[in-house]
């Protein structure tokens, strides 16, 4: 059972509108065990919209058309599944004289194209519109031996929304052999998505009822299951079974398997261990400790730190010995360790760690640092037994940079707590 959304509208091929329908719609059709196989966003076009309604019909069981239904002349949803479907569109008086109601209310006379309002598709359930003039339509038919459930719904989210959710949902869930969806989802940071996927692809291929989806983007590569069945707990089984195979295979390089970002982790895990926090950050100038205190309750485990950007700072907030700076230069593993350390002792956290590098887009400062490359990151953590220093040679612009390092960073706190 899969289904396709037509979001119809030109302004939704311009830069400035985006189609938000469709991930309204998708969520609820998820909740209903259905997938959306396909969706696109067509143009106030009726040539170019019977098509695209032809080649849904062929091809999908549920097809959820949104806009297009006003009484304008650019609204051709109407026609255009009508012309698809090989189907008449009657005018229905009851909607006319509603119609004429609304506007008397609003002592208008109702300008006589909004009458094409009133076309329903033959055979068609008429949705009511509390929150606008034009009604949504349910279609429950037969094409070519194939069972097709068509939806038309007004563009507007605040009348397709409870339009889906109260008359649609309720009319899919009991019309529908019952399905229910299982989700996971499982995130990794700093490995290449061609090294988890040559790891993974051989298990979750196995698992041909579970669609698995692997996402890579800012310094994490997520990995997405997601497995329909006639009941919660098959569905359930058969993705936690997947997720326990691929958490054997990736061991601690899974951060996450229920959702949670790497910043919630690390404070979960200084938390379990009863541990703190505290951060010296030159070129992601306060990047991590923004990550970290964006979580709520971040207070009990993030002490704070102080973003050191020059040099005299360096030395001022996080006791780095001057001579060091001059003669290793700012971005130095000496520098980036003695950050580090200093900034640990100076709030007496637990754990200190520290960031400095060359985001870019100009070379280091004269100096020590002049040939140092573009990207070079210097990452390092303090623990009082012994500090870590790592390097990174980061890619990029400088906003890529600056995230990358505040990601390694967290990786590198975190993978010490476990
Ligand atoms: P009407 O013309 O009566 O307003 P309609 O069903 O014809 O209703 P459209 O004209 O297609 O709907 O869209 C009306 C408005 O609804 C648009 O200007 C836009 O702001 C919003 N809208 C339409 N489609 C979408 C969509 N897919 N996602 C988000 N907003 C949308
Ligand atoms: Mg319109």
């Amino acid at each position: 059972m899969i289904a396709e959304i037509i979001a119809v509208g030109s302004e939704m091929l311009t830069p400035f509108r985006q189609d938000t329908n469709s991930l309204y719609l998708t969520a609820g059709l998820n909740d209903l065990g259905v997938s959306v196989a396909f969706k696109s966003i067509i143009g106030d076009n009726i040539t170019h919209l019977a098509g695209a309604a032809r080649t849904a019909i062929a091809r999908a069981d549920i097809i959820v058309f949104s806009g297009g239904l006003g009484p304008t002349e650019d609204d051709m949803t109407r026609e255009a599944v009508a012309a698809a479907l090989n189907l008449e569109l009657h005018r229905d008086a009851t909607i006319i004289t509603d119609l004429y109601k609304r506007y008397a209310a609003r002592k208008i006379v109702m300008p006589p194209n909004n009458a094409k309002q009133a076309d329903i598709l033959e055979g068609a359930t008429m949705l009511a519109n509390a929150n606008g003039s034009a009604p949504g339509q349910f279609l429950d038919t037969v094409v070519d031996g194939h069972r097709k459930i068509v939806i038309l719904l007004p563009g507007p989210p605040n009348e397709l929304k409870p339009l889906f959710d109260l008359q649609c949902k309720p009319r899919l869930a009991t019309s529908l052999p019952p399905r229910y969806l299982a989700k996971r989802m499982l995130r990794m940071a700093l490995i290449p998505e061609s090294v988890v996927d040559a790891r993974t692809a051989p298990i979750y291929q196995q698992f041909t009822d579970v669609e698995s989806t692997i996402l890579a983007g800012s310094g994490e590569i997520q990995l997405h299951f997601l497995c329909a069945k006639p009941t919660l707990a098959e569905a359930q089984a058969r993705v936690d079974e997947l997720t326990e195979k691929i958490e054997a295979e990736m061991d601690d390089s899974i951060f996450s398997s229920h959702g949670e970002s790497l910043e919630e982790v690390v404070l979960l895990h200084l938390g379990m261990r009863h541990l703190d926090l505290a951060a010296a950050e030159s070129c992601t100038g306060g990047l991590l400790s923004e990550r970290l205190t964006a979580i709520p309750g971040s207070s009990r485990y993030f002490l704070g730190g102080a973003v050191v950007y020059s040099d005299t700072l360096k030395t001022t907030f996080a006791d780095v010995p001057p001579g060091l700076v001059d003669t290793k230069g700012p971005v130095s593993p000496e520098v980036a360790r003695s950050l580090a350390e200093g900034i640990r002792s100076r709030t007496g956290a637990s754990l200190g760690i520290a960031i400095t590098g060359i985001a870019g887009p100009g070379p280091g400062e004269p100096g020590p640092d002049a040939n140092k490359p573009i990207g070079l990151v210097y990452v390092a953590l303090a623990s009082g037994e012994d500090t870590q220093v790592k390097e990174l040679n980061l890619t990029g612009d400088r906003d890529r940079i600056r995230y990358w390092a505040s990601q390694h960073a967290l990786e590198m706190i975190r993978r010490h707590l476990l």
